[in-house]
């Protein structure tokens, strides 16, 4: 069996049920091939055995035996201690609400312990352990290949990601039930001489080393094997998409330039001459007897949208209807802004396509679309339902693209007859790179910021001068600009130091920055929520706005002046960088402030110092590559732009070249391809985030 064959539902394994199921759909795990396939965030390394006597602040990995139940508190907080000895000594495992570990585990019981212990009230404590009963063993830590049977004990164990409802036991108590039920019957898709030219194991070794892997090295060689198996997906989605953008040939034709002109003599700046060229570039495209497929690629603020604003023009001017596609409503409105001042006064209708609106707002639109009454429309995947017909749809400009799938690119793209498309995205990834990455679509650049913008001033500081940070951010305040503070995302096991946004915006509404008024966005809120901030924020009724990195994609506020990324060493340099990216916008020149913990990893100090020195967003992306990103293994999210689970491009470069050569000949192996289809989640029709 092939492992995209296993579409058996996880209910089907013991111990899931109706409420684990959600939990694991919500981490896009439905059936037995993806639980397989749910990559873990991390591994714990509890292969060496330690003795209690040696816990010094070190992983603890030892047999012992509980002597006795102690409880401490009152009423509710009546609190469980197990005291535990392993021979060489004495220690309390406290068990915070979990006082029903009384009845499986009492005095005399041996068990396998792993976790970090610290002396605390004299004692040497643990409330984060891991336990396990071992009948029989000898107490003590193991010695040689003793207990080496067990899936969680004196051996390397994977941390997977969470959510609510979900445990680090549940996922690998399911895990270890697929695996060993499917495991050992996977059969390999990819070429076993692909495999062997890239030096990576089949798939079912591949599953086994990742889940249980007996050294690293088997996890990297496990994750490796994925990452060339998605690697070739994505190259092969993308050469599907250019092949079907390249499908049929049209007419030559003229583009007329009236409009374009009268566009051109109303921006209120001259276009660079890298702007030129790059328009110039799309325009001979749009008159070319084949339909366009380019990716513009630029950096925030290099001039993307008015681009593609102006080279919509000739297409307007025929009569022909644009669509542009964006991720969020958010960025939908302030296009949409953006293009009705400058086109509306040219006669041209822009239009809103977005998730919220009334029924019958929603089908007075669709007529107005259908009966091409709407010349230019932006939206969200809001346009991409079936019911958006247009007469003539015959450009369609996709922001942001690569958070939106293949299937969701193709479904705007067939609402014309062959339109030409224009993909835009600004994480700036090398050009050798994007010219693999993006195979066989052509690339036009902006690299240059445009003449007259302000650079944004970088300063790192320490967590501990966060209150200059603060006084800094409050004069700039003081002076009518505006600012933003970002928030790492706190992952659902992370345990005390807090760096969420909500918190924050207490803090300093109590705090450093008491006399402005702050508002507050972060993913959970809705849209609605989320808009009416933004709107707040855009128009200077909030001074500061504190958020999530939901700020990351294209928001353009000219007052905000300044910038401060709580907890900046837990950002990837990308996302630091576009980030950085949101202020300096205006007349005024911008500053951020990285903040960094305590003690940054030398990594994040190298991430930190190059975000310093450097603004060139394309020589950022060279570094990228050379410096991991936060997070272990698992994802590109050091390029913040493709959601590729596996691949860490700037350790699989050899890979995406291997996948890149043999992605030609994938047609030649039919079970191959179907499964390429199915592996990349983005291939799949889902919810842009
Ligand atoms: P992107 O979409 O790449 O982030 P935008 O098109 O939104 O960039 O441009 C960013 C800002 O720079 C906008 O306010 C835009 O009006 C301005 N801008 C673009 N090109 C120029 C230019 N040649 N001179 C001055 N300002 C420009
Ligand atoms: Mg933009």
């Amino acid at each position: 069996m092939y492992l995209h064959e296993l579409s058996t539902s996880i209910r089907k394994l013991d111990g899931v049920g109706p409420k684990r199921l959600k939990a694991f759909s919500e981490r896009g795990v439905l059936t037995i091939a993806d639980l397989l396939l749910y990559l873990p965030r991390r591994y714990e390394d509890r292969s060496s055995p330690r003795a209690l006597a040696d816990a010094g602040g070190e992983l603890v990995n030892t047999v012992a035996q509980i002597i006795k139940h102690e409880y401490f508190g009152q009423g509710r907080n009546r609190t469980l201690k197990l005291i535990i000895s392993d021979g060489t000594q004495r220690a309390a495992l406290v068990c915070f609400g979990r006082a029903f570990l009384a009845d499986s585990y009492p005095p005399g019981s041996v068990i396998r312990v792993s976790a970090v212990f610290q002396y605390r009230y004299r004692e040497l404590q643990a409330a984060n352990f891991e336990i396990e009963p071992a009948p029989g063993e000898t107490v003590g830590p193991p010695r040689g290949e003793q207990s080496r049977e067990s899936a969680l004990f004196f051996r390397i164990v994977p941390v997977y990601p969470l959510s609510s409802g979900l445990s680090q036991h549940h996922v690998r108590t399911a895990i270890a039930l697929a695996l060993d039920h499917w495991g050992h019957n996977i059969q390999d898709e990819l070429p076993e001489t692909l495999r062997e030219a890239a030096g990576v194991p089949s798939a079912a070794e591949a599953l086994g080393a990742m889940h249980r892997p007996e050294r690293f090295e088997d996890a990297e060689r496990g994750r490796r094997r994925f990452a060339l198996q998605e690697l070739l997906a994505l190259q092969f989605a993308q050469r599907r998409l250019v092949a079907a953008l390249h499908e049929t040939e049209r007419p030559p034709r003229t583009q007329p330039r009236g409009m374009l002109e009268a566009l051109l003599a109303r921006l209120p700046f001259a276009l660079s001459a890298e702007q030129h060229s790059v328009l110039d570039e799309i325009l001979t495209d749009l008159g070319s007897p084949r339909p366009m497929a380019r990716l513009l690629h630029g950096e925030v603020g290099s001039g993307k949208t008015v681009i593609s604003l102006l080279s919509m023009a000739p297409r307007l001017e025929l009569g022909e209807q644009t669509a542009v596609l964006v991720p969020t409503e958010l960025l939908a409105r302030q296009q949409y802004e953006t293009l009705r001042e400058l086109l509306e006064p040219q006669g041209v209708r822009v239009e809103l396509a977005v998730g919220k609106l009334t029924a019958q707002e929603r089908r007075a639109l669709h007529e107005r679309i259908a009966e091409g009454n709407a010349h230019c429309v932006v939206g969200t995947h809001a346009l991409l339902t079936p019911q958006v017909q247009f007469r003539a749809l015959s450009y369609v400009v996709i922001d942001e693209q690569h958070r939106f799938g293949v299937a969701q690119r193709a479904a705007l793209r067939e609402k014309g007859a062959a339109p030409d498309v224009l993909l835009m995205t600004a994480t700036p990834i090398p050009r050798t790179l994007a010219l693999t990455l993006y195979n066989g679509l052509e690339i036009s650049q902006l690299r240059h910021r445009p003449p007259g913008r302000r650079t944004v001033t970088t300063h790192l500081a320490r967590r501990t001068r966060r209150a200059e940070v603060y006084a800094h951010v409050a004069s700039s305040l003081r002076e009518g600009g505006q600012a933003f503070v970002v928030c790492p995302r706190i992952e659902a096991d992370e345990n005390g130091e807090s760096a969420s946004a909500e918190e924050t915006a207490e803090e300093l509404a109590g705090g450093y920055l008491s006399e402005f008024s702050i508002g507050l966005i972060h993913g959970r809120l809705s849209e609605e929520q989320k808009r009416s901030t933004m709107q707040a924020f855009t128009a200077g009724r909030i001074q500061v706005l504190v958020s999530t990195t939901v700020l990351e994609v294209g928001v353009d506020v000219e007052n905000a002046v300044a910038i401060v990324i709580e907890h900046a060493d837990r950002f990837g340099l990308s996302a630091l960088h576009q980030l950085r990216g949101r202020v300096g916008r205006g007349l005024r020149p911008g500053v951020a402030f990285l903040v960094y913990g305590e003690e940054p990893t030398e990594d994040a100090k190298q991430r930190l110092r190059v975000l310093h020195q450097e603004q060139d967003g394309f020589a950022i992306a060279e570094h990228d590559l050379k410096i991991r990103g936060p997070g272990e293994l698992g994802g590109v999210r050091q390029a913040g732009m493709l959601r590729l689970r596996f691949t860490e491009l700037e350790r699989d470069l050899d890979l995406l070249e291997r996948a890149a050569t043999a992605v030609t000949s994938v047609s030649e192996h039919p079970v191959l391809e179907r499964s390429l289809l199915e592996f990349l989640p983005f291939t799949k029709e889902e919810p842009c985030v």
